[in-house]
This record gives C-alpha cells, sequence and structure tokens, in this order.
C-alpha cells in the first residue's frame, strides 16, 4: 500500500467554492464564508456546533441552525462532505479531501485511509450482495497500534 494516501489536488479555495455556490444558484452569505474559512482551516473532521463555536467567534449572531443550513446546502453543492467516525455527531470536511476512515474504540484517534484499502470490500460487496460500499461515510471502527501495543503490554505483565 502507498503511503502517498492524500489526494494530491490541492483543494480549493475558499472563494473558488463560493463562485461554485453562486452558479449553483445560492447566496456567498458572510456566515458562508466564515464557515468555509473554518472548513479550510487546520484539522478537518468537524461536527457542526465545533464549526459553529468557531464561527462564532468571529461572527457571533450566527445561530446553530444557519450552520446546519449552510452544512447541509454546500453538502447538497458536493462542496462538503459529512462521515460518522464513531458514537457522536457526524463531523464535516471538505468533498475534495476524499478517504475512508478508521477511528481507534479506545482513545478516538482517526487515521485517514486511501480509498483503495477498500477495494477488496467494495469488490466482494459488489460481486456477494450487488451493493456498493461508501467508505467515506461511515469509519471503520477498531483499535489502533499503539492502543493494541499498549494493552498487549498490560496483559503481559
Ligand atoms: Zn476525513
Ligand atoms: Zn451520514
Ligand atoms: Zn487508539
Amino acid at each position: 500500500m502507498s503511503v502517498e494516501s492524500r489526494q494530491s489536488s490541492a483543494p480549493a479555495r475558499v472563494d473558488e467554492v463560493l463562485a461554485r455556490v453562486r452558479e449553483a444558484g445560492g447566496r456567498a452569505t458572510t456566515s458562508r464564508r466564515i464557515l468555509l474559512e473554518r472548513l479550510f482551516a487546520e484539522g478537518s473532521h468537524k461536527t457542526a456546533e465545533e464549526l459553529a463555536h468557531e464561527v462564532q467567534r468571529i461572527a457571533p449572531d450566527v445561530h446553530l441552525s444557519t450552520i446546519y443550513r449552510n452544512l447541509e446546502e454546500l453538502e447538497r453543492l458536493g462542496v462538503v462532505t459529512h462521515a460518522h467516525l464513531g458514537h457522536g455527531p457526524a463531523t464535516y470536511h471538505l468533498a475534495t479531501e476524499t478517504h475512508g476512515h478508521l477511528s481507534c474504540e479506545s482513545c478516538g484517534a482517526t487515521l485517514e485511509a486511501p480509498l483503495g484499502l477498500f477495494d477488496g470490500l467494495a469488490e466482494a460487496a459488489r460481486a456477494a450482495f450487488g451493493f456498493e460500499i461508501d467508505p467515506r461515510h461511515f469509519a471503520v471502527l477498531g483499535h489502533c497500534a499503539a492502543c493494541r501495543a499498549r494493552e498487549a503490554g498490560a496483559e503481559a505483565d
């Protein structure tokens, strides 16, 4: 498996995304711009509430419901996608970052996995059930290498 899992195409800039929103008949509102800036900023996989807190730090009068509505619209336009990484609420990131997720149930760490990792499963599911899996939508839960090493160490004692 190649280590170069990340999509090499650089994510579009906020202005390019807003241009796309306008082309699709949406409005490039201030709250939408701030929200996109937060999504482009370091650290993806934020919940709607986390994003709302960040937006409200800049524009305190933006309501959580507005954030939800904006996320929904941006998702409909194919700019943003969400993923379920565990038991918590959905997390959002830019659609340009396509990857699967491996989520540790012990420490909560999330690994971004290249979609190719799921090729074998995708083929098997298609062949056996005619089912097309979407590995971007849900995380595969399990235990990360660090936690497994710690658990193995504890057992050895
Ligand atoms: Zn992700
Ligand atoms: Zn979902
Ligand atoms: Zn872990």
